[in-house]
Formats: structure tokens, sequence, C-alpha cells
């Protein structure tokens, strides 16, 4: 049998903990398989586009596990009432091939990117950072604001949707929040007005273009960008001039998958961008002073999911068993080289035989 988690499931493992220190444990989980860089069979996952959005598939695997996304970005979703992103995978066992984990990734996705940008941001802000502009209110954008106030000390959030309502939802949610009362919900005109004294600009808007959400008017010396949004060919966020800006620096997951979907596919195949493992590891800087740019051009990487769907599974397995479900995506049989005869024998018997038997 092989576990089974469906959105019920995150409810619980997540409502456990409380989705803070949920996200806080994914990004050391995140982290520490960033560090395991070379373990990892890497390649950019394999995307099928149409005319209003992409689905794409995630694979990846240490050796010991194997894991893959199915997911989707569809920005024009929300006016049909559907998310723009959906997400689900699977962590299946090397050794024998066998699928161990079925889960719902779509409400992890925002967790595990939530988790990986602040755990970028850990590494690339200034540290005295409180103040964060958030442009683009939707789905992702709640655990983008709790990863930040956890894992880096935001105190105070300047937000900004081209949609009031996005923006009315987010602030709700936000001051429903027992435990991050004391961050202070700062409702912006436009993005300029939101990057007003921001220490960190998050972008997380969807729409499948090249829009110019940042322009260098708006990017103050010694910021950190979290660009989420920008994720696949001709969807960005950033006006290319932000990546050439006086001290700044890019950071990617994964550089050929990057230089496809990220910010930096609007520059030549050459343009400088650090992986994250590489400043993980120690083997690149990363802000070597208080006025540089440092900016995350994050597109969503396989190892988060495989780290992601790891994680899940050992909540699963810590948890008591009589809550755990399991499904029969695989058969059981007691001879594994008679799959009819243990599967489809019984139910396919001719009258005739069966008369006979
Ligand atoms: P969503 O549709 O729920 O929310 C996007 C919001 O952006 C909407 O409220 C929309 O009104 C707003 N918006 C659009 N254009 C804007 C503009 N010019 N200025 C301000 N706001 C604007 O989508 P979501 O699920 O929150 O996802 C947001 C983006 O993040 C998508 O593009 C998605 O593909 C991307 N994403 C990236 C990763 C990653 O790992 N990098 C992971 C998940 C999602």
């Amino acid at each position: 049998m092989v576990d089974y988690i469906g959105v019920s499931d995150v409810q619980r493992l997540v409502g456990t903990q409380g989705p803070g220190v949920f996200i806080e444990r994914l990004a050391a989980q995140i982290e520490a398989d960033y560090r395991r860089w070379d373990a990892f069979d890497k390649s950019a996952r394999v995307a099928s586009h149409s005319a209003v959005g992409v689905i794409e598939l995630m694979p990846t695997s240490d050796g010991e596990l194997y894991s893959f996304k199915y997911v989707n970005g569809h920005p024009t979703n929300t006016a049909a009432g559907l998310l723009t992103v959906t997400a689900f995978g699977v962590l299946a066992d090397v050794a024998t091939g066998y699928p161990l984990l079925l889960s719902e990734l779509t409400v992890t996705t925002a967790l595990r990117t939530a988790a990986t940008s602040a755990m970028a941001a850990r590494h690339l802000a200034r540290p005295d950072s409180r103040v964060m502009a958030l442009i683009g209110n939707g789905a992702q954008s709640e655990f983008q604001a709790i990863a930040f106030y956890r894992l880096l000390g935001i105190r105070e959030l300047r937000l900004f949707d081209v949609d009031g309502a996005a923006t009315a939802k987010l602030a709700a949610n936000l001051a429903d929040m027992a435990d991050m009362a004391d961050l202070r919900i700062v409702r912006c005109a436009s993005t300029q007005d939101a990057c007003q004294g921001a220490d960190i600009v998050t972008t997380v808007t969807a729409d499948k273009r090249n829009a110019v959400i940042l322009t260098p008017p708006m990017v103050r010396a010694g910021m950190h960008l979290n660009a989420v949004g920008g994720d696949c060919p001709g969807k960005t966020e950033l006006h290319a001039d932000v990546l050439t800006m006086p001290g700044a620096r890019v950071f990617v997951e994964y550089s050929p998958q990057s230089r496809i979907e990220g910010e930096i596919q609007q520059m030549p195949a050459d343009f400088p961008a650090t992986e994250l493992a590489d400043l993980l590891r120690g083997r690149a800087p990363g802000r070597t002073s208080p006025a540089d740019i440092t900016i995350f051009d994050s597109v969503g990487f396989a190892l988060e999911d495989y780290s992601a769907l790891r994680f899940l599974h050992q909540l699963l397995q810590e948890e008591d068993g009589s809550l755990r479900r399991r499904i029969d995506l695989v058969p059981r049989l007691a001879n594994p080289k008679d799959l009819y005869g243990g599967t489809l024998a019984g139910v396919a018997r001719r009258p005739a035989l069966r008369r006979a038997g």
C-alpha cells in the first residue's frame, strides 16, 4: 500500500505545529538538501505551454529516494474561480522503484516556496531587515508573509495588489494570526508606494507576460529582492535594468532552469548568477556589503519538492497510525509474476469456465 496525503492531511500535519514552525522546519530541510547538491540528479523541468498557462513535471533523485511534482501555472484561472497554481507529487524508493507516497502539493508548494524564499533571504538580506513590501497578494502571499515574519524578523509588511480585494483578503488573514500580533500591516496605493522604506521586496504576482513590476527607481541600495512570480518563459516581473543596477547580484536555484524561466531569461546566456547551493556551501559569496542589492530569482526547483515530500512523509510516520491513509496504487501479489492472476483473473473469468470450475 502507498501512503496518501490529501489536503485534509496537510491541514492536520501543518496544524499540529502551526504554519510558522512548519515553514521553519521545512526551510531547514530544504537548506540541508541544497547542501547535498552533488547527490541529486538535476534537470530543468519539462514544461508544456499553452496560450494561457503551463503544465510542468519536476523530477529529481538523491539515489535513495526519487520524487516528481506535477504543477500548473494559469494566471487567468482565478477569474473562473480556480487556483492559478495546483500540484501533486510522488515520493518513491529508488531501490525498488515502488512509490511510497502520493501527496497533494498545492498547499505544500506555497509552504515550500515561502520556506525557500525565506531561507535564501536569511543568507542574502541585511540582517537588520524589518520592513518588507509584498507585491501580489494572491494565493502564495500569506505563506510568504509568515515565512518572512518567522525566519527574517519582518515586522512591517507593505501590501500592494492591482486587485484591492486580494489585499483586503491578505490583510484580514494576517490580522487573524494570533502569533503575529506585532506585525504592522500597511496597505499601499502602488508598488512604488509599497517599496518606500522597504528592506526586502517580494514580488509574487501572476501574469503570463514580461510584466514590469519593479523598475530601478523603486529599488534602493541595500535591498533584497525576492522575485517569485516570474517563473516561465515570457513571464517575468523585474525590469531588466534592475538586474544590472550597481551592486546588484543575482542568485538562482538551478542555473540551466533559471536561464529559461527566471528573471535572467532577459539577459545574455553568460550573465552572472550564483546558484544557492554554492552560496550555502561557502563556494561563492553572498552579500558583500550593506549596499549590495541581492536578488533571489526564484522559479522553484525539484529539490524543494523532494524536501517537502520527504518532510511530509516523516511527519506522517511519526503520527498515530490510525490517522494514516493508504491507497492501493500498486497491486500486492502472492506471485509477482502472476499480475493477471492476482488482479484480473477473478473478474475476467469466462462464464463457461466459471461453471466448469
Ligand atoms: P494568484 O493568481 O493567486 O495571485 C497573484 C496576484 O498577483 C493576484 O492577486 C493579482 O491580482 C496580482 N497581480 C497581477 N499583476 C499584478 C501587478 N502588476 N501588480 C500587483 N499585483 C499584481 O497566484 P499565486 O498562486 O499567488 O502565484 C503568484 C505567482 O507566483 C504566480 O506567477 C506563480 O506562477 C508563481 N509561483 C512561483 C513559485 C516559485 O517557486 N517561484 C511557486 C509558486 C508560485
